[in-house]
């Protein structure tokens, strides 16, 4: 049922996983004897694993990392398919990200998204994200669908970027 001080994802073997939040009554029963929930960054699996020592568990499930990448969103439904918000990508993890612009967009509004990592020539498409977030700086997307070939590049980004067994 859980394995004993493991840390590598048992699915695909990655040493990019982190603490995660705890859900329903059994969590919290296995938090007393510390085993905790794990959740791999890079494919999204959820185990547990025996800690030996109390911790807090996080509020997020994903590690974001820091980047600096040229994006496009784009409204879904626009049917002129003409809006288009140029900004910044700062943080990306599996699920989401957030991009820093000046420009408008209504929360829950469906769009895709269009960034460019410096490791690519050609750009990361996201078919399909929703606008979980608003402030000042920006809006913080949730994806809610990618193509398995752009997931894959995703996953490289994080990779390189995201620590080794974050607790
Ligand atoms: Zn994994």
């Amino acid at each position: 049922m859980f394995a004993m001080h493991t840390w590598n994802c048992p699915r695909c073997g990655t040493s990019k996983t982190r603490l995660a939040p705890r859900r329903g009554v059994t969590d919290h029963l296995l938090g007393a004897l510390t085993i905790y929930p794990v959740r791999c960054q890079l494919c999204a699996h959820r185990f547990t694993t025996f800690l030996g020592r109390m911790k807090t568990n996080p509020r997020r499930n994903y590690d974001r990392v820091s980047v600096q990448y040229p994006a496009q969103v784009r409204p879904t439904h626009d049917p002129s398919q003409h809006v288009v918000v140029e900004g910044i990508l700062s943080n990306l993890s599996l699920r989401g990200c957030r991009v820093r612009t000046s420009q408008r967009i209504p929360m829950g509004c469906q769009v895709m998204l269009e960034f460019h990592p410096a490791e690519y020539d050609d750009p990361i498409m996201i078919d399909g994200a929703i606008v979980r977030s608003r402030c000042a700086e920006g809006i913080g997307l949730r994806f809610s669908s990618l193509l398995r070939s752009e997931e894959r590049r995703l996953r490289r980004i994080l990779d390189l970027r995201l620590p080794d067994h974050a607790n």
